[in-house]
């Protein structure tokens, strides 16, 4: 159990949980969101993103700070937190995107552990080696090992109450992220932050982004907070915090912004192509689109930056509500809509819903079957899994139809798409509750099938009869042979 971190609240690979930042003496409530900040340009004062947005935690750059003779001497005089004026948790990034653009590193993982130390940063990172996407394996496996080198480093250097971050590498390739990830687990180090994922998402990769992560948590123990190191796009809050990401990192409000880009849920806007904002934020009710573009540049950037925050805190707010509320996987339907990459990302999640099922709770408020990939969640899976350790009579009738009056059947089972068959004792329990539409979809369809196969493939000697509602042909082929079929629909 890792003593800063606690889990609160599950969904799917979603969770609520506190993240205890001693030197602070903060708790953060995860997902968090940390906005990045730039000690050279303040966008927005770290004193009013605590006050007005509720930023309970931030991120700077160290190796900013450190490359700055006046910005370091503040920092080593005032400490960060009173040269920032930021009464949360503040975590430093080492600078290794930085140096890894710019060159060798002249420094030591104790010397940049301890600066970090100094400056009174709360979580530190040390200088690992992001390796991007679609490397050789060979370049990848060898940057891989400097970066455990250095954690291994790092988990030596007397830190005190400072949290130290251990950053997951590996490239593309699953199983070098996996390997990283158990090792990073094994280390005593706190924070786990999935690295390298940015040249992913400026692709629009979030298939590869989903793959990369899932592979990483497999690695790391369950209770380990991961961050997603460079995520932040509200758009993908929602799919990544399903994966089991807790922390992410802005600093897309202040770029963005600065390019006259306005962030949504949906994806990102061009200022002068909106003719109406879709947002309630004070700024956005305070200007039309035309005043917010007359404004002048600084003024302009800095509301626009106030919006992009707005939104994307919202979005986190509304993630952790859908966690509660049971309904995360519903949230990241709706997000998938927004652009084909998304689907991309949301699909590749539901590749690994085995993985996602062990963290699901057992019993949630209700399942929305709301596109033909809801036919693949988490709580489809385990009903699969649970057909296994149900005892079946001599001779079951599974049917879409009520019960039969005769005796011609030992017990009649229930079959819902796109769960497939159960008692009908099981009825009033979640998932069996689930909101489906009337229209059914050949996917439910096809996965009932699967789990009528797999009832079947555990119970061999049963008499087995399915009674359909007209079935298509290809849905009826995944039933195995032995099973009698009636078709309702042709009484
Ligand atoms: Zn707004």
């Amino acid at each position: 159990m890792r003593e800063c971190f606690e889990v609160r609240d599950l969904d799917a690979g979603g969770r609520i949980g506190e993240l205890s930042v001693p030197r602070a003496d903060v708790t953060v409530e995860t997902p968090a969101l940390l906005p990045v900040i730039n000690p050279n340009l303040d966008t927005l004062s770290p004193r009013r993103l605590a006050d007005e947005f509720g930023a309970e935690i931030l991120i700077t750059n160290s190796y900013i700070i450190n490359g700055d003779d006046d910005l370091r001497e503040r920092a080593l005089a005032e400490g960060l937190h009173d040269m920032l004026d930021f009464p949360g948790a503040i975590m430093t990034d080492s600078g290794s995107f930085q140096l890894s653009e710019y060159g060798e590193i002249s420094v030591t993982t104790e010397e940049i552990l301890e600066f970090q130390h100094e400056i009174g940063s709360d979580i530190a990172t040390p200088v690992d080696i992001p390796t991007p996407p679609d490397v050789s394996r060979e370049q990848a496996e060898r940057e891989l090992e400097t970066t455990q080198d250095r954690l291994e480093i790092a988990e030596d250097v007397d830190t005190g109450e400072m949290l130290v971050s251990a950053p997951v590498q590996g490239s593309t390739y699953p199983d070098l992220r996996e390997r990283a990830g158990r090792h990073a687990e094994d280390t005593d180090l706190d924070v786990f932050p999935v690295g390298a994922v940015v040249p992913l998402m400026n692709d629009y990769r979030y298939d590869d982004v989903v793959d990369v992560v899932a592979a990483a948590k497999r690695g790391l123990g369950a209770d380990a907070p991961v961050h997603l190191f460079g995520a932040g796009h509200p758009m993908m809050f929602a799919l990544a915090v399903a994966m089991g990401c807790d922390l992410f990192d802005s600093a897309a409000y202040a770029l963005y912004a600065r390019d006259d880009r306005y962030l949504t849920v949906r994806g990102t806007r061009a200022l002068e192509d909106i003719d109406y904002f879709p947002c309630s934020c004070a700024i956005c009710t305070d200007h039309s689109p035309d005043e917010l573009r007359a404004l002048p540049d600084d003024e302009r950037e800095s509301e626009l930056a106030a919006h992009n925050l707005h939104v994307t805190f919202a979005e986190i707010r509304r993630i952790k509500q859908a966690i509660r509320a049971g309904n995360l996987m519903e949230l990241v339907e709706q997000r998938a809509r927004a652009h084909p990459t998304m689907l991309d990302g949301y699909r590749t999640l539901l590749d690994h819903a085995a993985q996602l099922e062990r963290s699901d709770p057992v019993s949630k408020g209700s399942f929305f079957y709301t596109s033909h990939e809801s036919a693949r969640r988490p709580e489809v899976v385990r009903h699969h899994k649970r057909l296994e350790r149900l005892s079946v009579p001599d001779s079951l009738l599974l049917t879409e139809g009520s019960a039969p009056r005769s005796d011609e059947y030992d017990d009649s089972w229930r079959v819902e798409p796109p769960f497939g068959p159960f008692p009908r004792a099981l009825s009033k329990s979640y998932p069996l509750t689930a909101e489906v539409p009337d229209r059914t979809d050949r996917a439910a369809l096809a996965a009932a099938a699967d789990g009528v196969a797999r009832l079947v493939e555990v119970n061999p000697d049963a008499d087995i009869t399915l009674a359909h509602e007209g079935w298509p042909a290809d849905v009826l082929e995944r039933v195995p042979d032995d099973v009698a079929l009636v078709d309702l629909t042709a009484a």
